[in-house]
């Protein structure tokens, strides 16, 4: 019997999971991860933590499993994206923490590149929005503020690598230096439609063509690692989004995953061909296999499960988050309340750094419920305005959206999302899409799953969610939504 093993290396924790041929977990281990927050709007984490608790989680994981490295066919890597860490190629030392990519620091760098003009370069050719989330001003910065870095960047003595490409160095004994598409497509210094490095913004930002890793498919045995007592292939690497989207099996041009976490990340896949957005999106590279590359969009809400956290714990309205559904579903309707939750201001499609919270339409008869309830809604709503933006960007109707995160755990969130969809959503068995992705990228490279196929048949679906809600209630409450959200820009 042989098994997957996924690194999944995120922004709070690193996690192993092992999974079995038919894609259920055989064995789980997790570690937290330091947040360390030099200066306020400044995150790091420390690299070196990031690859011992890889590690050691990857190990707790086969002995739970009391699996030897033999009996793991492959591993498969898939990491919070964006997060840069730049090291020395001789020590294997990193120069400073990794700047990981909620960090603002070079957000004054962008508003400069911005009055140069250079940000319909950025969009056009890398497919993202000129913003400091991104790696390649975090590698600027790196070099320009670490004393001797850009000297020895110059003369090859430097790194650069994203998460994956940190892991598998340290992996490989420092003797692989790759990313995968996915990642590259992350970093704000990779031409998506060229496929290549784009020397015009490397130039831009004094970024040396040499750090830079190699480039290669997300699916494919790019190198060996022998640390767990035997040698196991690296054959899977994906960034945790794009991953998530693979792990829902979403292959074809189309289909479409939401993860409700802290934040709701959607991405839907257009195909071989990249879109680009008019309406307030990201392009991206999807997971790439079989020599195929593969496009999506992304929107991300700033606020979706945090808006729970926020009740339970600023407003004390709940004491869980699974008490929010049974709240909810104790009123019949919103009672006219809404809540946009712009506690940061809002993303995609709005993009307002200065949009504040709101609740709107109370009246004497609202209650606590009806403020929870319009919570949960607040979720679907930005859902809703994601879903329009890709329609009207890839002009392919979205006929069912697959579901994950911790949020989607809440019935009445998902058959809300539905109805004001007006688009059934799909709650899966194994809803550790991320870790799976990455495990099916692996196998799929190993043949130990011969073809997507394989993985279509392995998913199981836990429960579906269709739209009941008629039309003319779906158009008044979306507009109600409509007007809040202006309320709040
Ligand atoms: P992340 O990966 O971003 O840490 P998770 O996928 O673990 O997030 O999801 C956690 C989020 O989901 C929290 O913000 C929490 O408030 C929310 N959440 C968890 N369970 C529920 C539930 N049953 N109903 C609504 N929200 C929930």
């Amino acid at each position: 019997m042989k098994f997957i093993m996924a690194l999944d290396q995120g922004t709070t924790s690193s996690r192993a999971i092992i999974f079995d041929q038919n894609g259920k977990i055989v064995s789980v281990a997790q570690k937290e991860l330091t947040q360390i927050y030099p200066n306020p709007g400044w995150v790091e984490h420390n690299a070196d933590e990031i690859y011992t608790t890889q590690a050691v989680v990857a190990h707790e994981a086969l002995i739970s499993a009391k699996l030897p490295a033999a009996s793991i066919a492959a591993i498969g890597i898939t990491n919070q994206r964006e997060t840069t860490v730049i090291w020395d190629r001789a020590t294997g030392k990193p120069i400073h923490n990794a700047i990981v990519w909620q960090c603002r620091r070079t957000a004054s760098c962008c508003d400069k590149l911005r009055e140069e003009g250079f940000e319909p370069i950025i969009k056009s050719k890398t497919g993202l929005k000129l913003d400091a989330y991104f790696s390649a001003t975090k590698v600027n910065w790196l070099l320009e503020n670490i004393p001797g870095a850009k000297e020895k960047a110059e003369k090859g003595e430097l790194l650069f690598g994203t998460i994956d490409t940190w892991l598998i160095w340290k992996l490989t004994k420092g003797k692989t230096h790759v990313t995968d598409h996915t990642n590259a497509s992350r970093t704000m210094l990779y031409n998506i439609h060229t496929c290549e490095w784009d020397s015009e913004i490397l130039a831009k930002l004094w970024i040396p063509k040499c750090i830079l890793p190699t480039v290669v498919e997300s699916c494919g045995h790019v190198a060996d690692t022998d640390i767990f007592g035997g040698s196991i292939p690296i054959a899977g690497i994906a960034g945790d989004q794009q991953a998530a989207l693979f792990g829902q099996a979403c292959f074809g041009p189309g289909q479409a995953k939401n993860t409700y976490g802290t934040g709701c990340f959607m991405l839907m896949n257009t195909g071989t061909q990249p879109v680009e957005s008019r309406h307030g999106l990201i392009t991206t590279m999807a997971a790439s296999y079989c020599g195929q590359t593969q496009y999506a969009l992304e929107g991300s809400v700033f606020i979706g499960g945090a808006v729970i956290q926020w009740l339970r714990d600023e407003l004390g309205m709940i004491s869980t988050a699974a008490e929010s559904e049974k709240i909810a579903k104790s009123v019949t309707d919103n009672n006219g309340v809404y809540l946009v939750p712009a506690f940061v201001g809002l993303g995609a499609p709005h993009w307002d750094a200065y949009a504040r919270g709101t609740i709107s339409g109370l009246t004497r008869g609202a209650g606590k419920a009806h403020i929870v309830r319009a919570a949960l809604e607040s979720m679907a709503y930005q859902t809703l305005e994601i879903v329009e933006a890709m329609a009207a960007d890839a002009h392919t109707p979205l006929d069912a959206l697959q579901v994950d995160g911790g949020a989607s755990a809440n019935n009445f969130l998902m058959q809300f999302q539905a109805d004001v969809l007006g688009v059934k959503t799909v709650r899966p068995v194994v809803t550790e899409t991320t870790a799976l992705g990455a495990a099916y990228l692996a196998g799929l490279a190993v043949g130990y799953w011969q073809s997507t196929g394989d993985i279509i048949a392995n998913r199981a679906v836990e429960q579906e969610f269709t739209p009941q809600m008629d039309a003319g209630t779906r158009a008044l409450l979306i507009s109600g939504w409509k007007k809040a959200v202006a309320r709040a820009l």
